[in-house]
């Protein structure tokens, strides 16, 4: 395909969101390619008892632990520094710690003051008016007065230090040494249609109650509203650049959409718990990083119905127990299963489960609906 825009951002993160933003009302032709997708607020981890865990698996900083479809892996071996990040609309805002400090005036002339490095070609009074509207957007809460800085005044006012932030202001304060509370970007009040923090979980990866403020729910609604496309899933492999060594566009590569699917044929995995699962050897890789998960409804094919017991494996069961034994795991977990006939034995039909990520009824019901007599056999009434 090959489109013909005014400006294209690569990357819809912190800065890309805040550059989209900014030019949107010149209504120039912007289009913005991100790798990753719009992350569902009820994805996040804290909605679930798993959160810790989830900071391992499909939320970790890491991207290589976390291994996304989205994700791309990083050579860090030989490096000092792991990288952390997060591939998807609003970027490393997602998993950022919404600690949000200016840079301070002297932080600009540290050749002048310290010797080190190199003095700004500009300095903090030029960026004020640009620091002031960073924090209008995404949304600061701060205590004013600082002395540190020239007089600035966060729209929110700042969060509650805590007892572990009052124990270090006790301990800075006996060795005379200067502290203020850190701005950050965490809502103290409802804020542009954001809820006020209620402490429902770590900031780190990702906040449902959107108190939290990230590229995705601040910059990127103004700059849709405004004109600006968004691209998900269109991962740059290449800067084209013409004859005078200036960029002319992008070559990308659209990541998969269609939904992942895995088969297990096996049946000894359904007897792991919910927990189990994922360690269970037979499967390489974490089920909540797919889509949706297929398995038998039942060990067996139905029993004549006055059976009492079953042969499960060669182990004689209780019937209700045998059959209940693949799918009882699957209601177990916090995401949606069902079972469709997917064709019939004997006349009796043979059960497919489809087992969904939480809050993901909506594909559980299509691949059900898909799969549903793809097996063949008699035709299937509905009931
Ligand atoms: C765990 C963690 C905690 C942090 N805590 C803080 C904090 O408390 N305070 C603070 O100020 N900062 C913090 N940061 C850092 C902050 O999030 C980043 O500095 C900031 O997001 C960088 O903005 P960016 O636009 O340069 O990159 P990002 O926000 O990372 O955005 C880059 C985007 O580009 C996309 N992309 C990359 N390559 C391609 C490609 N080839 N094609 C298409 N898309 C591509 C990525 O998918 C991503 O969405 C934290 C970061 C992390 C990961």
């Amino acid at each position: 395909m090959h489109d013909k825009v005014d400006v294209l951002i690569i990357g819809s993160g912190a800065s890309g969101a805040a550059v989209a933003w900014s030019l949107a009302d010149t209504k120039m032709r912007i289009l913005c390619l991100e790798q990753g997708d719009w992350v569902k607020p009820t994805d996040y981890p804290s909605n679930g008892r798993d959160w810790e865990a989830r900071l391992f698996s499909d939320f970790a900083i890491n991207p290589n632990r976390r291994a996304r479809p989205t994700d791309y892996p990083i050579n860090d071996a030989n490096s000092p520094i792991k990288v952390v990040n997060f591939n998807g609309v609003g970027g490393s805002t997602i998993m950022y710690t919404a600690h949000f400090p200016r840079l301070h005036p002297s932080d600009f002339k540290v050749r002048t003051l310290d010797g080190v490095a190199d003095d700004w070609p500009i300095d903090y009074a030029t960026l004020e008016p640009f620091f002031a509207e960073n924090d209008r957007m995404m949304g600061v809460s701060g205590l004013s007065g600082d002395p540190a800085y020239p007089p600035k005044t966060p729209p929110m006012p700042p969060l509650p230090l805590g007892k572990s932030g009052a124990r270090f202001g006790k301990a800075m304060n006996e060795l005379g040494w200067h502290w203020w509370p850190s701005d950050t970007t965490v809502a103290t009040t409802d804020y542009e249609g954001r809820a006020r923090c209620i402490n429902l979980g770590h900031c780190t990866p990702g906040c449902a109650q959107g108190a939290k403020s990230s590229a995705d729910i601040t910059y990127w609604p103004h700059a849709i509203r405004a004109g600006v496309e968004l691209r998900t899933r269109s991962r740059v492999r290449e800067i084209t650049v013409g004859p005078n060594g200036l960029a002319t566009g992008a070559i990308v590569t659209r990541l998969r959409i269609a939904p992942f699917i895995v088969t297990l044929g096996s049946m000894s995995i359904l007897r792991g718990t919910a927990k189990g699962l994922a360690n269970e050897q037979k499967i390489d890789v974490d089920p909540r990083g797919l889509d949706a998960l297929l398995a038998p409804t039942a060990p067996v094919l139905a029993p004549p119905i006055e059976a009492e017991e079953l042969t499960v494996r060669g182990e004689r069961r209780g019937t209700r127990a045998a059959l209940l034994s693949c799918a009882m795991p699957f209601s177990q977990l916090d995401g949606p299963s069902v079972s469709v006939p997917i064709g019939l034995r004997e006349g009796l039909p043979v059960g497919l489960q489809v087992i969904g990520r939480p809050h993901a009824e909506g594909t559980v019901l299509r691949v059900a609906a898909a799969a549903e007599g793809t097996a063949g056999g008699e035709a299937i009434d509905r009931p």
